[in-house]
């Protein structure tokens, strides 16, 4: 999957703007969906807390 970085965009985690920012996902609420957008180190956060989410689900046993 190709991922696109967004110049000029504004982060939705820690709230800087007029950085690159790159799409993560859809976000849900209430009042309908809306698209996540996060700068270079949130990206870098958010991967880290993927990859242990990943490694647990690898470690887990099996139901
Ligand atoms: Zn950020």
């Amino acid at each position: 999957m190709q991922r696109q970085w967004i110049e000029g965009g504004e982060c939705w985690r820690c709230d800087r703007a007029g950085v690159p920012v790159l799409w993560l996902g859809p976000v849900q609420t209430d009042a309908g969906t809306a698209p996540f957008y996060a700068c270079d180190p949130c990206v870098r956060r958010i991967e880290a807390r993927v990859q242990e989410e990943l490694a647990a689900q690898d470690t887990a046993p099996a139901h």
